[in-house]
Formats: structure tokens, sequence, C-alpha cells
């Protein structure tokens, strides 16, 4: 039709392009395997990352749609990767260096990467993938001295790769809906699947975590990527900070609390993202060690529940807000968010408490509904429970290369979370299909007991797990971690529950442990800790 609005690609590419046109002086600080810090500016990095694309094009002899795996930790380098890589056409990879090498050589061939880029500080670990990855050609070192030692065959050095190549290149058509990522699931039940991201999704998701009632991140703030590069492409930071023209603070790899919490004082970070584990740590990491963060405004939390405690931990006593969203690797992930409307500012803070602990509403471009066993779509009406599936422009429609039934025949991705949605559109996640508890026929959320135990004091961590029960088939067992020697007494703990819950949801054993296992990304690792205590032997 005649007199309708320009049609220009969304890609990767604009982004970058954006970026050095309108900000090309804001900064991109690193801190290095070896703890010195690295600055340069968008404009730095827009050079170099054309060189990298003219390298990969002249001497690694990508073609478009070709996978290229990065494993790194965050930081400049790495950014390079996640714009030159597509900028060429070919498909960035982030391989996630906690999974077992079997997943990570599972992963590899799956892929078909071509190319890896290592981080020489993870040679010993990857150097035991690359036996068997079959189709890896070359394989490129960052962070590496002159003299590495390696059994890898076939490297080259990251600066040797782009130091000669030029600073202009010309970007190959590209179309919108074509791949430029390329991102597994942390395979917590069976093989890891991938999420094939594309310029456009990526483009939108980016936007959509800048949105205001998302991050609402803009050109006077500095970001701090905590989230590993190689989860969910770090949760789209790299690309919603550039295209808000924010300054980008990257810690490589000192994820330790102490160390981030020298990064939020030294480089003014105003915002930060993180899983629940990272701002446990963090903040126990300031209490016992005060500091002033007077930049340090807001942080995104997500991957995991926030508990309800750090939530008033975090916003009552040290004035930071917690932005609590939810998402998954197969929707990019930012597909809800928590926050307080005007007209929940007049309710009791403990009410406030409790909206933000939710999962939150959709973020536009997401829908979400809740569909029942029997199929029924569940009435928004906060008590309905079924599993939550999910649509949007930034959502899989497919896995990369595997069949699954994951997908309704109406367009909808089943996440196999299980929650609900209240008249308001907050959605509420009470478990993941698996870790549900089924006691006595009655069903029972591990999350919402995890919060009420994690509400104690001397408690720092909690997981609830079903444990087999003769009588009731599966009764719930609390694993619990203090904060330091003294533990809660369980009688009182139980007591107190008494006003939340029902007498059976609360659960008979509780058992005290050093730390929860966690995923390779610091989530509680549930099935880890159902393995310890199936056979009730370890009680
Ligand atoms: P991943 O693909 O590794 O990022 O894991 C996605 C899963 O993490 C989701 O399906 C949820 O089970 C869980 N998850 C993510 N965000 C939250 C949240 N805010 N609260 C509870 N669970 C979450």
């Amino acid at each position: 039709m005649d007199g309708l609005m320009m049609n220009i690609p969304l890609t990767t590419n604009s982004i970058l392009e954006y970026g050095n046109r309108v900000f090309p002086y804001k900064k991109i600080i690193t801190k290095n395997p070896d703890g010195s810090m690295h600055e340069y500016t968008y404009h730095d990095m827009y050079n170099r990352t054309l060189k990298l694309a003219n390298a990969l094009v002249n001497k690694l002899k990508i073609k478009p749609g070709d996978r290229v795996a990065t494993f790194a930790w965050n930081n400049y380098q790495h950014l390079e990767l996640y714009y030159g890589i597509p900028a060429m056409g070919g498909v960035c990879h982030p391989l996630n260096l906690r999974l077992s090498v079997d997943q990570i050589t599972f992963i590899v061939n799956h892929a078909e990467d071509r190319v890896v880029f290592v981080d020489a500080t993870l040679l010993p670990l990857f150097e035991k993938v690359a036996h068997n990855a079959k189709n890896v050609e070359q394989y490129v070192l960052l962070n590496a001295p002159r003299d590495v030692k390696t059994t890898l065959e076939n490297y080259i050095f990251y600066e040797d790769l782009i130091a000669d190549e030029k600073t202009s290149f010309t970007y190959p058509e590209t179309d919108e809906n074509s791949a430029m990522g390329l991102c597994y699931t942390s395979g917590t039940t069976g093989d890891p699947k991938g999420a094939l991201y594309s310029h456009r999704s990526t483009y939108l998701h980016a936007q959509a975590i800048n949105s205001p009632n998302a991050l609402c991140t803009s050109s006077n703030d500095t970001l701090l990527l905590i989230v590993p590069q190689f989860h969910v492409m770090a949760w789209g930071a790299p690309f919603s900070g550039m295209l808000a023209g924010a300054n980008m603070v990257l810690p490589g790899p000192h994820l330790n609390p102490k160390a981030l919490v020298e990064l939020l004082e030294n480089t003014g970070v105003t915002i930060a993202n993180g899983v629940p584990t990272i701002w446990m740590g963090v903040y126990d990491e300031l209490k016992n060690n005060p500091r002033e963060l007077p930049a340090f405004k807001k942080l995104a939390v997500g991957g995991a529940a926030m508990p309800k405690s750090l939530i008033i931990a975090y916003m009552k006593e040290l004035g930071i807000e917690v932005l609590h969203a939810w998402g998954m690797t197969e929707t990019s992930p930012l597909g809800t968010a928590s926050r307080l409307q005007v007209h929940h500012f007049n309710l009791p803070v403990e009410e406030q408490y409790e909206i933000i602990a939710r999962q939150g509403v959709e973020i536009a471009g997401i829908e979400i509904r809740i569909t029942q066993e029997d199929g029924a779509i569940a009435p928004r009406d906060g008590k309905t429970v079924g599993e939550i599936e999910v649509r949007g422009n930034w959502v899989i429609k497919e896995y990369y290369k595997i069949k699954s039934d994951n997908f309704t025949k109406d367009g909808w991705f089943k996440t196999g979370d299980v929650g609900h949605i209240n008249e308001e559109g907050y959605m509420t996640i009470t478990d993941r299909s698996k870790d549900l508890i089924k006691s006595g026929g009655e069903w029972i959320s591990s999350l919402e007991i995890e919060n009420a135990i994690m509400a104690h004091p001397l408690v720092k961590e909690a997981a609830v797990i079903a444990i087999p029960d003769k009588k009731w088939s599966e009764r719930p067992l609390a694993a619990i971690v203090t904060r330091g020697d003294k533990k809660p007494d369980i009688e009182e703990l139980k007591e107190a529950m008494r006003y939340a819950f029902a007498k059976y949801q609360i659960p008979d054993v509780f058992v005290f442990i050093d730390e929860v296992p966690k995923t390779s990304v610091g989530k509680f690792d549930k099935k880890q800790l159902r393995k310890m205590y199936a056979d009730g032997k370890l009680i």
C-alpha cells in the first residue's frame, strides 16, 4: 500500500552504528584476569569490532550463518565478538563454561561451531572439550601470554587476528530475521537445547529492557553486567546498554562479592544485573564491610525467585531499588518485571514488598497465559494455578535442530513454570513443574516456603524439595544454610510459619547444610539436592 513508513531492518549492526554515531565517548571498563583495569570508548570498541568482522571474513573464512563460539568471561573482547560476529553474518554462540565437559562437548558438536574464541584462563577446561569437538577448525585465544602452554592445535592470538585489518567494513545485506546469536539452556533436565536469536528479536528485546516499565536505562547510567555473557547473552545487556548509550562495566572472572562491591564503588555503577545468589553475597559483603555506594540506584534480579526478605534488605536498609524480573533462555530472556505502580504507594510497605516479590507484569511485546491441567485458560484471579505459557517477538518458535513438544498448536511456548496471574496482571511463580511437591494429593509450592524460611534473620539460604514418603507419597524437606554458627530454633520457625501456611505445607524435616548446590548459572540445583536426600540416607 502507498504512503507507509520506511522499513529499515532491525539489526545489531544498527545498534553498533548508533552507539558509535551518538555516544562515541561513552566508556567500556573491564577488569582483566590479572586484576588490572582496561578502559576504552564506544568508538575504540567500534573500530576493533569492525577489524574483527573483516578478520572473520578474510582470515577465518566464516560464511553467513556459520556458528562461531566463545568460551569467555564478560570482557571487552567478548563484547567485540557479540557485535563483530553478527556484523559479518555469523552466529555468535557463547558457551556456558560452568557446564560439564560432556555437556559442553555435546553443545559444540550440536551447534557445529567452526571457530572457538577461548579465554586463556579457561584453557585447561576447554582442552578437555577440544578432543571431541568435531567441527572446530580454529581456536583464537583471548588474554593469552605469548608463551602460552596449551594442547589446543591450530590456535592464534586474538590481537594478531585483528591487528592489520581495516577499521571500515561493508556489512552484508542483513535480513532482520536472520540468526545472530545462539544460546543453549543450562540443561538441568535432558540435553541442553539451543535458542537461536535473530537480529530483530535481539533489537526488540534490547528496546524492551530499556523501557520505563523494565530497567528504564538511559545514557546517564553505568551498567555493571554481572550476568555472564554465556548465560542468555548476559540478559541482552550488551545490546540494551549500547542502545541506551550507557557506560558498561565488565567484571571479567572477578565475580566474588568483594570484587563486585569494589566495582560498584569505584566505577560509579548505577544499575547492575544478577541472579539472587549474587545479590545474597553482595548484601552480606555490604553488611560485613559497610560502604557508601551513592551512585548505585537499581538492581535487576531474575533467573530464580528473589526472596522477599532480600528485597526488603536492599530496598529498606540500603535504599536500592529492586527490579524483579522473570524470563528464560527461550524468551531472550525478559518476559515480565515487577514494579510498584502509583496506586500501590498507599499500601502498607509490607504489601508493597509482596508485590515486588511477584514475578511481575508482561513487558510490552510479551503475552502470558496460564493453562490448567484440563487445558482451560485460567482466570486472572490471583489463585488459579497452571502452567505458564508465553508468546512474543523474542520468544523462540522452536528449538535449534531439536524437536520438542513444548509448543502448543496455537503458537505458545510452554515454559514448565507453574503459577497464577492476579487481577492486576501480576504473575506469581509458585514452582517449576518438576519441583512441585504433591503431598497427600495436595500441591505444595516450594518457592513460597523457601521465602518464608529465608525471612528468618539467621537463615542465609533455604531450598525446599520433595522427599518420598510412604503415607503421603511426598513430603517437603527444607535444607537450610545459616548466616553464622547460630541455628534458628526449628520449632519456633514452624510455629511462625503456621500463620501463613496450612499444617501439611510445612516441612517435617529440616536439615542444615553448608551450601545449597548450585547450577551452572548460580540457581539452586534441586535435582542435585533431591539426589542427596532421595533415599533418606543423609537425613
Ligand atoms: P534459564 O533459561 O536458565 O534462564 O532458566 C529459566 C527459568 O528460571 C525459568 O523457567 C524459571 O523457572 C526460572 N526463573 C527465572 N526468573 C525467575 C524469577 N524471577 N522467579 C522465579 N523463577 C525464575
